[in-house]
């Protein structure tokens, strides 16, 4: 059997011309983009403003919606993580972070992860699948909803990072469609101004998301200054070496307006890589590409076992920030989240601890 078509995960235009194809006026392919994303509806149902036989025939014709909330997590911090399965199965996890100003959303980009990055826990998980643009939707429609009530207002708008499960430029195609089709002004209207997309540094694509005209802001995750340790802690480093991913991400800074800034995030590895030694050279990198938009966003590491690192003491944190900031390198230390309830950076990997404190669905 065909599968049938996914329309969350279509633009306004191709909604458009499914409907075209059904016989259907324009107007009707509006209500149902609003449907899905203004109003984030789960079912085609629910549109009652849709005619009962029109109803009927998207139901058997389309989905809606593809993505379960398998469990809920909330941690004392008040993140909360979900994790939701595929139609197939897989796993995905998606994390509502609450700050004092604003919500932030960490959503995944595919099921697993193929990079075998050896400090994170979703490596352990292997590449499951990508995930189609509208599962992408879904996660936030998911969490929005579960949060802030059916439909409901977010008081707050909310902030998107790309950095839950996956390697998002490896699915680089369905997640900026997704981006796309969430900035829309009468769907989620989330600007891509408001979502950070994380890569571990697949290069070619740093390289086309330059070009691209309307775009996310960008993170790279770097965690080390030379080679030799990188190709340990990221063996993605050993197709795309630190050379040719500080070049990609030179010519991504001279696309940047004025004002605008981006990220290398670095994940500090008690003994490994957070030495004062380490802080001069990685201040020393940048400086020799002279990338004077970046600032570093320093993660101590979230502990997961089996993992074999432990995170850096906070003294060495802030004596690491001193030494980039003396180098006139900008840099902020981010404070981990969710730890508790394995929600935090690189400890997505669908943990299911009856210990963990699950909260009941809305
Ligand atoms: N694959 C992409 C998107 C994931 S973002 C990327 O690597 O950028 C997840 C972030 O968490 C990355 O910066 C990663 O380096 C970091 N991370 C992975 N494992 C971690 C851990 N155990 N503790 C803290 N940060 C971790």
């Amino acid at each position: 059997m065909a599968e049938r078509p996914h329309l969350r995960g279509y633009s306004r235009e191709e909604l458009v011309a499914h409907f075209g194809e059904l016989g259907e006026p324009r107007y009707r392919a509006d209500q149902v983009f609003r449907g899905l994303h203004e109003r984030r509806l789960a079912s085609f149902d629910e549109m009652t403003d849709l005619p009962k036989a029109l109803r009927g025939r998207l139901t058997e014709t389309a989905t809606a919606s593809t993505l379960r909330i398998e469990s809920r997590y909330t941690s004392v911090d008040g993140t909360r993580r979900f994790l939701m399965r595929t139609a197939d199965g897989n796993p995905v996890e998606t994390v509502f972070i609450p700050t004092e100003n604003r919500d932030t959303i960490c959503f995944s980009s595919q099921s697993g992860c193929a990079l075998n990055c050896d400090f994170c826990l979703t490596a352990r998980l292997g590449l499951l699948q990508n995930l189609a643009a509208g599962e992408i939707i879904e996660q936030i429609v998911l969490v929005l909803n579960d949060v802030y009530g059916p439909g409901g207002e977010t008081p707050h708008g909310t902030n998107l990072v790309a950095m839950g499960e996956g390697e998002p430029f490896m699915n680089f195609k369905n997640l900026m469609k997704a981006i796309e089709i969430m900035s829309e002004e009468k769907g989620l209207f989330i600007v891509p101004g408001r979502i950070t997309v994380s890569t571990a540094g697949v290069v070619p694509k740093i390289r086309e998301f330059a070009a691209l005209e309307r775009r996310p802001n960008l993170a790279i995750s770097l965690s080390a200054a030379n080679d030799t340790l990188r190709d340990k802690l990221m063996p993605i480093n050993k197709r795309w070496p630190i050379d040719e991913l500080f070049l990609a991400a030179k010519a991504f800074e001279k696309t940047l307006k004025r004002g605008e800034r981006f990220t290398f995030e670095y994940v500090l590895l008690g003994g490994v890589n957070d030495s004062d030694g380490h802080a001069g050279d990685l201040a020393a990198l940048l400086l020799k590409h002279d990338l004077r938009k970046a600032k570093i966003n320093l993660i101590p590491h979230n502990p997961a076992e089996p993992l074999d690192y432990r995170p850096s003491s906070p003294e060495q944190v802030k004596r690491f920030k001193e030494i980039l900031e003396e180098n006139g390198v900008s840099a902020y230390i981010r404070t981990p989240r969710g730890r508790d309830i394995y929600a935090a950076c690189g400890q997505l990997a669908a943990r299911q601890e009856p210990n963990l404190i699950q909260i009941a669905a809305r």
